[in-house]
């Protein structure tokens, strides 16, 4: 069965550049709806928690120190098949590599300041979503 949610996050380089309002411009004309969504700062120990998957990865320890290094926007999407059509929106993990008019060729700085998150299945989506967000503030 095909998710009709994922989880973004507008990272701490983008948000600081003033890329918020573009970015949730296009994930709007985008056709994705905004069921949840808060500006927030990561702590070192939540930003650990989420990229937990990586934390044997060389760019683990750089990486929690970047997402908790200054307030994000995050927010829950739906569309059908949220999780891989909002992948293909965003584009390639690395923005040098990302299509372009993808929200990370746009707007991201480089591999790790790479503007956007967003969740790789729908396993991870439900995880990451629970993670920001309780029942009540979702609508
Ligand atoms: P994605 O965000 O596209 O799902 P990953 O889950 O593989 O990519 O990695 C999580 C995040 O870690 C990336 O969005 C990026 O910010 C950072 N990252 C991934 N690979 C590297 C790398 N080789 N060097 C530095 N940072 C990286
Ligand atoms: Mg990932």
């Amino acid at each position: 069965m095909t998710g009709n949610i994922t989880l973004t996050m507008v990272k701490p380089m983008a948000v600081k550049k003033g890329y918020i309002g573009p970015i949730l411009a296009k994930i709007n004309e985008a056709g994705f709806k905004i069921i949840a969504m808060k500006y927030t700062k990561l702590s070192l120990d939540q930003a650990k928690k989420f990229y937990e998957v990586h934390k044997e990865r060389p760019f683990y320890n750089d990486l929690v120190n970047f997402m908790s290094s200054g307030p994000i926007v995050t927010a829950i999407l739906e569309k059908e098949n949220a999780v891989e059509s909002y992948r293909n929106f965003i584009g390639a993990t690395n923005p040098a590599n990302a299509e372009p008019g993808t929200i990370r060729a746009l707007y991201g700085t480089d591999l790790e300041k790479n503007a956007v998150h967003g969740s790789d299945s729908d396993e991870n989506a439900i995880i990451e979503s629970d993670f920001f967000f309780s029942k009540v503030e979702r609508y």
